[in-house]
């Protein structure tokens, strides 16, 4: 078997922010202020702009808010972090319950309650999956064998975890029971970032992690925040399309940054829980809109998981706005949005 390991960073951001402005015609009024801040975590870089007139010592002080609330995600939920919450859950013998902070057991609900909406397609358990096949916090070797694939199923499904809401504890029924949170955490961490934001009475916004983004209110000129979504290419950066947003989450999951290929085939890492392998499908990103980042970002993955048929499908019971891209057999990429998604296209 070759085995040609060009995965690129791990972080997938598959958007990249325009933040300009298309003039609406007639006079202007002069921009605002915007004030930008940036930094990496979670193994991926955050950019936010906020439509202020912030003194020195405000725009000090509301950086710090921007990087104690992310750390205080990543500390929490992240599988990278021995330390974390997520990772002493996992870590922890079966049918031993571990209590977790309020803000950690919402988001497992959360994405629980995701899992029976998208017909399991989301599924926080699929951690020994991921792992195996490459695309988790531990080094990798070799693409797992069937039997090791075998071993691994019986430890996914959403009935491998038991929440008790009355004291926030988790209990798996198995040892070697996995939950990663990658696939709604970065979008839980925009939410957090948003409401900081909003409880300092900051309420014109754009907040992006790693390719997860939630707007508040108008831009400095005005305008919807303009949010470009790429070709879903892996070679450079190509524009696809651009949505005009406001008061409302983007989230998009594909399967061309974060891939490596095996015999000419490109293995990405969004999971099928029932095949216990990456999704083969023509979907090469799916994005989803939603007011909550979390949600955006856990469903946009449920999506890359489902394919275009069943997605679509579920979007409208769902009444989501989806957009996805797919790959065409002589390399071309076409489009199917549900109408909501159309509202949001800017004419260019
Ligand atoms: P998305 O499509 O949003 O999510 C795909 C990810 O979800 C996969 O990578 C997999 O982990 C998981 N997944 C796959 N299939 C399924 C499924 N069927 N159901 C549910 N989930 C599934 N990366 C680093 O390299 N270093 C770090 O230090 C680091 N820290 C992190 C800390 C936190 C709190 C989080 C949430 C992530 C961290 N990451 C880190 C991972 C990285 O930020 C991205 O989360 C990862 O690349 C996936 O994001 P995405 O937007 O590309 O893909």
């Amino acid at each position: 078997m070759s085995f040609l390991n060009a995965r690129k960073s791990v972080v997938a951001t598959t958007l990249f922010l325009c933040l300009f402005v298309i003039g609406c015609g007639g006079a202007r009024t002069p921009a605002e202020d915007t004030v930008a801040f940036e930094g990496g975590i979670m193994g991926t870089i955050y950019h936010i702009s906020l439509v202020a007139t912030l003194s020195d010592e405000l725009a000090t002080s509301t950086a710090a808010l921007i990087e104690t609330t992310l750390k205080r995600v990543d500390g929490k939920m992240s599988t990278y972090k021995d330390d974390s919450e997520l990772s002493e859950l996992n870590t922890s013998p079966a049918a031993v319950p571990v209590t977790l902070s309020e803000e950690t057991f919402s988001v497992l609900k959360l994405a629980l309650e995701v899992n029976k909406q998208t017909d399991g397609a989301f599924d926080i358990t699929v951690g020994p999956l991921v792992n195996a096949w490459g695309f988790g916090p531990d080094a990798f070797l070799n693409p797992p064998t069937e039997d090791v694939l075998a071993t691994l199923h019986a430890l996914v499904g959403p009935d491998k975890i038991t929440l008790d809401e009355s004291n926030h504890a988790v209990t798996k029924l198995a040892d070697g029971v996995y939950c990663d949170l990658s696939g709604i955490a970065k979008g839980y961490a925009v939410d957090a970032v948003a409401q900081a934001l909003s409880a300092e009475g900051l309420d014109r916004f754009m907040v992006e992690v790693g390719g997860e983004v939630r707007t508040s209110g108008l831009n400095s000129a005005g305008v919807p925040w303009n949010i470009a979504i790429e070709k879903p290419v892996s070679e450079g950066r190509v524009l696809q399309e651009i949505v005009g947003l406001r008061d409302i989450a983007l989230a998009t999951s594909g399967d061309y940054r974060n891939f490596y290929e095996v015999d000419g085939k490109r293995v990405a890492h969004t999971i099928d829980p029932v095949t216990s392998k990456p999704v083969a499908h023509s979907a090469a990103s799916v994005s989803v809109l939603h007011p909550q980042c979390a949600l955006a970002d856990a469903y946009a993955t449920a999506m890359m998981v489902l394919g275009p048929e069943k997605g679509l499908a579920i979007a409208e019971r769902l009444q989501l706005p989806v957009m996805f891209l797919l790959h065409g057999e002589d390399g071309s990429i076409t489009t199917r949005q549900t109408e909501s998604f159309k509202d949001y296209v800017v004419v260019r």
